[in-house]
């Protein structure tokens, strides 16, 4: 027993052994929060305070809650039996799963993954007579499952739709409903809805959950939104025994609904709550403790908090400044293995904002041999995105590759389904030829459908090798994934796409860097698959590379917070307002506190991006900080503050655009040519056009009245304009 509180300090403690009644623990990042979490679930049991069947665990990721049951279960020596340690999703589903007819749904209720939710609301959509690519499906869906998430359901959405927009939403999602039930499905946003209805409507299933849930406890507290908020003052009952542990300085999960005033204000929502706060951080040195506190200093949501570490000394917090995002990767190589002598590769860390920043250090650990692995997503050549991308890039170069024409034929949807492709390898077979062979002949026995589909299939594959005589390989790549509808997939401003749409933007890139060292495409393609036979990396000991929204609650020795850089970090999609910001900087905050004694930020001096290499900006965080938080180890050190990479470099890494439409070749251009005009236009401004929308400055040419501004709209691609006559507005 005392074993359970001998290591664990006052405050610690009082929370573990606390009594009855809500309590939240509130703390900085490595304070042990998730240790009192395990602690407590552990204290409960052995002092009979608790059955097991009474307590109930939830967090966030899967692998949160495995390590946590593991934690209970070390500490208790024994396995935990009859309690509930999970996510949120999954105690939902076990509510559901337990009484489904409860919530109306069939015994056998099946979960829709969503690629089956965007074929309901295709199917939808075209009943309306409305058409999908206007009314992309995903976007429809981020929206739906915004509200949602923020507790607003298809019906009470309906009543105050106001605009037309909205009423087509409305209309949109009550087909979806209609079409969900019809086939017994529930989303993974109903599970929360419906278990919380659940609970609400029907008494005796409420008490049982009650029960399990005498003594409930939820880490990452801060990330909560409304529904999951729902769900637990419904559960909650008799003595209202919740443990709320979390830190209102690494909400990260805005653009989920995550709702900061529910850590914020939680005594309101449940009155008579203890709060105990925790300081003392036994994870991280002081350099490390001091650079995060002074980072996150600067918001101005928080209960503010005061955080110091014990542990003396402590390497500096160093800051990198490379070329480019090769000499980067290059230098943070160097120092893992320098570190390799006395840290295992496990200990240490890349975190990125983006997942396709992944790319530049999955290349250069593959090429040292240094073991590595990508965490909470595929390695960059196996994403399916790029897979797709890189299988039409096969079919330009092998017009008879069948595995590529199989893996795409119908990438994006085009109606050529399983019975067509076994039509086209019978005419194969029959004919002695290969698959892509029978298919350009547009045999009979294919329905008119499929042969119109695949006359435009090859009509896109045929433009494209003429256009391979015209373009650079990098253009050549970019005019496909628009031509092909690749990038159109990916329409949407939620983060998931926004990434996928970067990571098509990434192989765009890494098919131009390879051009300028002299690999064309067919060589570029045979490397990628040589790479791909060597991929895996089954070791333990390998260097994590990972999104910082991964990265929450983990922590490793040594870490390097990678693209420190304006439209990377802060995110350029989120820097305008000030909300967002906020939650950037809390990002940046969670990436810094993972470490326990070697960190680094590193950035590149141009990135590769909108076709064609461009200075950075570094991160305006890094102006936040004291220079004296950090050492600049640069060959060429940053100078000064504030720091500019050159006169008005635009930020590279800002809103990844759509490529060149189709038969607009590239046009280089100076891009750091400023405005020397007096109307103080500078590359890296947003502007907004009447009818490109809006999009990024990327050079001035000329001045005076024959001034130029060529710009990268978002939407529209490229365009050179005159300012005085486009009316563009600065953003
Ligand atoms: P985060 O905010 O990142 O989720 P946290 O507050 O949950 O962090 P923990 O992960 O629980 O922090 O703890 C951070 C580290 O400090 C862990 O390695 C943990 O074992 C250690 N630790 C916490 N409390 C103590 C203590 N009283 N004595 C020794 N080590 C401790
Ligand atoms: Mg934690």
């Amino acid at each position: 027993m005392s074993r359970l509180t001998d290591d664990l300090n006052d405050p610690q403690r009082e929370a573990v052994s606390y009594g009855t009644g809500p309590l939240l623990v509130l703390a900085g990042a490595g304070s042990g929060k998730t240790r009192v979490l395990t602690y407590r679930v552990a204290y409960l049991l052995a002092n009979d305070r608790a059955r097991d069947t009474e307590i109930t665990a939830v967090t966030f990721t899967n692998k949160a809650a495995l390590e946590m049951r593991e934690r209970v279960e070390t500490l208790l020596g024994e396995p935990l039996r009859g309690g509930f340690v999970g996510t949120f999703h999954r105690w939902a589903l076990e509510i559901l799963r337990r009484d489904p007819q409860a919530a109306g749904l069939p015994r056998r209720f099946v979960i829709a993954d969503s690629d089956e939710q965007r074929q309901m609301i295709k199917r939808e959509l075209k009943k309306l007579g409305l058409d999908p690519k206007e009314h992309p499906p995903r976007t429809l869906l981020g929206r739906i499952s915004g509200l949602v998430n923020r507790g607003t359901g298809q019906a009470a959405f309906a009543a105050r739709a106001a605009d037309s927009q909205s009423e087509l939403l409305a209309r949109v999602w009550e087909g979806y409903e209609a079409r969900k039930r019809a086939a017994g499905a529930v989303d993974f946003d109903d599970m929360l809805v419906l278990a919380r209805d659940v609970l609400r409507d029907h008494a005796e299933i409420r008490s049982r959950v009650q029960t399990r849930a005498r003594w409930l406890l939820v880490d990452e507290f801060q990330d909560t939104n409304a529904l999951q908020m729902d769900l637990l003052e419904i559960v909650l009952s008799g003595d209202r025994n919740l443990t709320a542990v979390g830190d209102e300085d690494q909400s990260i999960y805005r653009w989920r609904g995550a709702e900061m005033d529910n850590i914020l204000a939680f005594e309101r929502h449940f009155p008579g709550a203890a709060v105990v706060k925790l300081e003392e951080n036994y994870r991280s040195t002081a350099p490390i403790l001091a650079t995060a506190g002074a980072l996150i200093a600067a918001n101005q949501r928080r209960r503010g908090k005061t955080l110091f570490t014990n542990r003396e000394g402590g390497d500096d917090v160093r800051l990198y400044v490379g070329s480019d995002e090769r000499a980067e990767a290059r230098w943070v190589a160097d120092r893992f293995q320098e570190l390799q002598r006395r840290t295992p590769l496990g200990g240490m860390a890349v975190l990125v904002r983006t997942n396709a920043q992944t790319r530049s250090f999955e290349e250069e650990f593959t090429s040292r041999h240094i073991a590595h692995r990508v965490i909470g997503g595929l390695r960059f050549w196996q994403r399916a995105e790029v897979k797709d991308a890189l299988a039409y890039l096969r079919l330009v170069v092998r017009s008879d590759d069948t595995i590529a024409f199989e893996r795409v034929v119908n990438v994006p949807t085009r109606g050529i389904g399983a019975a067509t492709i076994d039509i086209l390898r019978a005419c194969a077979d029959r004919d002695g030829t290969t698959m892509v062979e029978a298919a350009r002949k547009l045999p009979d026995e294919l329905s008119p459908r499929a042969r119109i589909s695949l006359e435009r299939f090859f009509q896109i594959l045929d433009e494209a090798r003429e256009q391979r005589t015209e373009l650079d390989p990098g253009d050549l790549v970019g005019w496909l994934l628009e031509a092909a509808g690749l990038l159109a997939m990916y329409d949407g401003d939620d983060e998931e796409k926004t990434a996928r749409r970067e990571n098509l933007q990434q192989l765009a890139a890494a098919v131009a860097e390879a051009a300028g060292r002299g690999q064309d495409l067919e060589a570029f393609l045979d490397a990628i698959s040589l790479l791909e036979e060597h991929d895996e990396d089954s070791s333990p000991d390998a260097v994590s590379l990972m999104t910082l929204h991964a990265a929450k609650g983990l922590e490793f020795d040594v870490v390097v917070l990678a693209g420190f850089e304006d439209g990377l970090l802060p995110h350029s999609n989120s820097r305008d307002e000030p909300e967002s910001l906020e939650e950037e900087r809390r990002l940046a905050y969670v990436g810094m506190t993972r470490s326990r004694r070697w960190l680094a930020m590193t950035l590149a001096r141009t990135r590769f991006l909108f076709g064609t290499r461009l200075p950075t900006r570094p991160s305006r965080f890094l102006e936040e900080l004291p220079a004296d938080c950090y050492t600049d180890v640069s060959d060429s050190p940053l100078t000064g503050s504030p720091a500019v990479f050159g006169p008005g470099a635009p930020a590279a890494a800002d809103r990844a655009p759509r490529p060149r439409p189709a038969g607009r070749p590239a046009k280089k251009v100076a891009a750091t040519a400023i405005d020397e005009s007096g109307q103080g236009w500078r590359p890296g401004d947003r502007v907004r056009h009447g009818r490109f929308g809006t999009g990024v400055v990327l050079a001035c040419q000329g001045s005076g009245p024959r001034l130029k501004l060529v710009v990268f709209f978002d939407r529209a691609g490229r365009k050179t304009l005159v300012p005085t006559i486009a009316k563009l507005d600065r953003l």
